[in-house]
């Protein structure tokens, strides 16, 4: 790696970590590795995230996408999750748009992206995940899903997007938790079905991230 590509990496990593959000700094350099590798191994890679929320996981994202000549479509209605709505585990009043009293992440996200210098390589996608993946063509390189923890956001989301990831290339779920006592069940049950079904391995974790490889030739 040259002096600049490492100084730039350190760059967005400490951007990142400063970055609000829910990603641990360890699970997000893990995502950055793993989007790297996606990256080197397909040329002019397509990267996906579901889940955006302020643009944390973007930005490490987003430096592979930079450091591999991929192009990282960052994908959220930017409403917020269930859980993230008022009176939930994970709401945060200043995030509310004052003129209709719903959350807005979009301000936030696109002022990260921007600081980032990211704009060349990260796309916004703004809408419903199950509606953009139904319209979706390109395969997928690299795909991270961390948008609706509940059982139909989750569920929808890995049925409309992991027919999308390419054979060869990466799936990555954050927020598995084995116990139950951890964290909520959909995504940990979203990573024991894509390894049970066949069509997937695993290909490293740190933390609740799980990143998972889709068998070339596999089962569909
Ligand atoms: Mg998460």
């Amino acid at each position: 790696m040259s002096e600049s590509t490492r100084s730039r990496r350190d760059q967005l990593v400490a951007l990142a970590k400063e970055t609000r959000g829910f990603m641990p700094d360890d699970e997000g350099e893990a995502l950055l590795e793993a989007a790297l590798r996606a990256g080197r191994a397909f040329d002019k890679a397509t990267f996906l995230e579901i889940g955006a929320w302020c643009g944390k996981s973007t930005i490490y994202l987003g430096c592979a996408a930079e450091a591999t000549g991929a192009v990282l479509f960052s994908l959220d209605h930017h409403r917020g999750s269930e859980e993230n709505q008022a009176g939930w585990e994970h709401h945060e009043p200043d995030l509310v748009d004052p003129s209709d009293g719903r959350i807005d992440t979009l301000p936030h996200w696109r002022r990260a992206v921007a600081v980032a210098s990211l704009e060349s390589c990260v796309v916004g996608v703004v809408g419903d995940s199950p509606t953009v993946a139904r319209c979706w063509r390109t395969p997928l390189a690299f795909c991270f899903v961390d948008g609706g923890h509940g059982e139909e956001p989750a569920w929808a989301d890995y049925r409309g997007w992991a027919p999308l990831v390419a054979e060869g290339a990466w799936l990555a779920i954050h927020d598995v938790f084995e116990d139950p006592a951890d964290g909520g069940r959909p995504p940990y049950e979203l990573w024991r079905h894509a390894l049970d079904s066949g069509r997937f391995v695993e290909d490293g974790h740190e933390g609740s991230l799980r990143v998972l490889r889709k068998a070339a030739g596999g089962r569909r």
